[in-house]
């Protein structure tokens, strides 16, 4: 088992003024790698308390990684601090020098002295390549700890770690271990739960749960004494996640958001999308293109906020919103056919509702959202009552639409009166 620490270093850290997302991901990839994480460290930018945490994690742990301090400037200071903890000089890279220079001259500045200092390094240092920045980091041996030393800035830390740390780490950690992530969508946290009772002991694996609002993530972790052997308990365990839940609420495993998945199934479908959005303003067709390739599937969305909108731009009689409300069941209907002759495409969703605080009345609540998926098939509506504040309830809303999209694409306009 290898034991590991992290230690941030920054005084905008331990001011309060920047949120340390570093250790969060690190400690996450650690993990992942199969070292067991006991501390997280934070310190300013002070020779004392920086020099004193380093002496200390690497006596304690197998493995210490450190973020932040390489920069140019006289507050960064972790290069330094490393060396007199090691009792060595620092050294000037040639090669590291040069990669930096011809950086800076790429983006057409002079390079300094203080950049130069950025080729400095502990005697005996190996030097990690930093593509997405100017420092360098690099990996020393600290008393018991292989230590490596990133950037800060997060791109710049991810890209290295990837690149130069992980590979190292794995020959480190014996054992195989697997983990695979399931994101659900539908279910509450609580009967993701209980639908999965049993499985940890069934298959030899541990379930770990998080809610990803309004996603709830569900991790399957399997350890062995190899590789294989963890890589196919953790996928038995997570076929049997997938069948007790169900295809729609599993919607993917990986890194793969809630509208991805959707446009990926309407691609498979040959399908286009319109949309026609009222409360949510748009957010739909935000989180359609949130990630690159949607012009497969999206063709746009028509945000009608205003009653004389929904009128103008998607032609819903201005005597059907007198009669039934901007929020009903009927104009909903009415949005989604109306954006779906304008759009011309296959499938059409629109969503119209009370995100509050104001506006709601005993008989349309703030939180009601009315929403419709129309196709060439017919037009299928629902209706709920959404809790939480104005940004979660337009979350929900553009979540259920898209939600309701998948469960036209895989079962028709079964239920059309359904509400
Ligand atoms: P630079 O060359 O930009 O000075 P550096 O390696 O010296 O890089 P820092 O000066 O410590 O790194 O941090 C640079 C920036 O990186 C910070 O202003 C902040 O935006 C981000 N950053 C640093 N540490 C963290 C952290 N622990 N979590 C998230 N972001 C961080
Ligand atoms: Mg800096």
């Amino acid at each position: 088992m290898a034991t590991a620490a992290v230690l941030c270093i920054g005084t905008e850290l331990t001011r309060g003024e920047l949120l340390n997302t570093n250790a969060t991901w690190l400690a996450e990839a650690l993990t992942e790698l199969g070292c067991v994480v006991l501390e997280m460290d934070v310190v300013p930018d002070h020779a004392a308390q920086l020099g004193a945490a380093l002496a200390r994690l690497g006596r304690e742990y197998d493995v210490l990684v450190c973020t932040g301090g390489l920069g140019p400037t006289t507050d960064d200071i972790t290069t330094e601090c490393v060396a007199r903890v090691l009792g060595v000089p620092l050294e000037r890279n040639a090669e590291a020098l040069a990669a930096i220079r011809a950086r800076l001259e790429r983006f057409g500045r002079t390079p300094s002295p203080s950049n130069d200092k950025q080729a400095d390094f502990p005697r005996g240092a190996e030097i990690l390549p930093n593509p997405k920045g100017t420092a360098p980091g690099f990996s020393v041996r600290l008393d018991r700890a292989l230590t490596f030393v990133l950037p800060g800035v997060p791109r710049e830390m991810v890209h290295m770690f990837r690149e130069s740390v992980a590979p190292k780490l794995r020959g480190l950690v014996t054992g195989g271990r697997r983990q695979i992530l399931l994101r659900t969508h539908g279910l509450p946290e609580s009967e993701v739960n209980d639908r999965l009772a049993g499985i940890e002991a069934d298959f030899g694996v541990t379930l770990g749960y998080r809610a990803s609002f309004p996603v709830i993530e569900v991790k399957v972790h399997a350890e062995a004494t190899d590789e294989a052997t963890a890589a196919a308990r953790a996928r038995a365990a997570a076929d049997a996640v997938r069948e007790r839940l169900g295809a729609r609420v599993v919607f993917a495993e990986g890194d793969v958001q809630f509208a991805e998945a959707v446009g990926k199934l309407l691609v498979e479908r040959g399908l286009r999308l319109g949309c026609a959005e009222s409360c949510t303003g748009g957010l739909v067709g935000q989180l359609l293109t949130e990630r690159s390739g949607a012009s497969r599937f999206f063709a746009g969305s028509i945000v009608a906020y205003e009653n004389a909108a929904k009128t103008a731009l998607l032609g819903v009689p201005s005597a059907l919103i007198e009669a039934h409300g901007a929020v009903s069941r009927e104009v909903a209907r009415a949005m989604a056919e109306g954006a779906r002759a304008r759009f011309g495409v296959d499938v059409v969703l629109s969503i119209t509702g009370i995100a509050g605080p104001e506006g709601g009345t005993a008989e349309k609540p703030v939180g009601l959202v009315h929403y419709a998926v129309a196709t060439a098939d017919g037009t299928t509506d629902k209706h709920f009552v959404f809790a939480g504040e104005r940004d979660q309830i337009r979350l929900r809303a553009a979540y259920a639409a898209l939600s309701l999209v998948m469960r036209v694409l895989y079962e028709g306009h079964a239920n059309r009166a359904e509400s």
